[in-house]
């Protein structure tokens, strides 16, 4: 997911574009409003926020010159201004919302998750404790390092994580994974929860990936046979 971020205050340009980067967002910024309709223009974008109150040109005049122009990215208005009449003129003019000046950062993101999802850009990021797994980059995060993984044992962390603190079974796994739609009666899933949990789970102090021998396997921040949080 790329944002374009047009704000031209420093100190919240850093503050935003460092808390949406933490959420596995990419975020590109521009400190007024031609460059940053010029980065607009572009087309890189799935989400564009965009200041009202900007040097050169302001968020409305972008705003309007970019959808004039036919360009569709989705546009989240963030205003220091709370007055009704300029809320109705950026919506009129094509902002899919706005935001008004101080914001809570968590309503930032579930403004943003909210016009991904409308969109149908949804970047959809799951989470566990401390591990992260954006499905859209196809980057698996422990406590901010970068995990790196194979295809396979990428598909197979996302189907752990659609389904945490759930069992899953073997078949399952095979089926959903692998695509096989029987148990390959192999020890090959076995192999890859391994070579997995080397990867999520050596050198955490929490342990997420747990075997119910005889069973299959899930993933969760508590050993749910046991209920210890190890
Ligand atoms: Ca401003």
């Amino acid at each position: 997911m790329h944002i374009l971020l047009v704000e031209d205050e420093a100190k919240v340009s850093r503050f935003i574009k460092k808390g949406l980067a933490a959420e596995g967002y990419e975020v590109d910024t521009a400190a007024d409003g031609k460059i940053g309709e010029q980065k607009a223009r572009s087309g890189d974008f799935d989400l564009i926020l965009l200041d009202v109150l900007l040097p050169i040109k302001d968020g409305f005049e972008v705003l309007r010159a970019l959808r004039s122009d036919g360009v569709r990215t989705p546009i989240l208005m963030l205003t220091a201004r709370s007055a009704a009449e300029d809320i109705v003129q950026g919506l009129d003019h094509g902002a899919e919302d706005y935001l008004t000046k101080p914001f809570a950062f968590n309503e930032l993101l579930a403004r943003i998750r909210s016009i991904l999802r409308r969109e149908g850009r949804s970047p959809t990021i799951h989470r566990l404790a401390d591990l992260q797994l954006n499905t859209l980059t196809r980057k698996a995060t422990r406590s901010g390092t970068v995990i790196d993984l194979t295809a396979r044992e990428f598909s197979l962390l996302e189907y752990l994580m659609r389904n945490s603190r759930t069992l899953v079974t073997r078949q399952q796994l095979s089926k959903e994974v692998w695509g096989f739609n029987f148990d390959p009666g192999t020890n090959i899933i076995d192999v890859y929860i391994n070579h997995l949990r080397k990867k999520i789970d050596q050198g955490s102090e929490k342990k997420l990936i747990h075997t119910e021998r005889g069973k299959g396997y899930y993933i969760s921040e508590k050993d749910l046979a046991r209920g210890s949080t190890k």
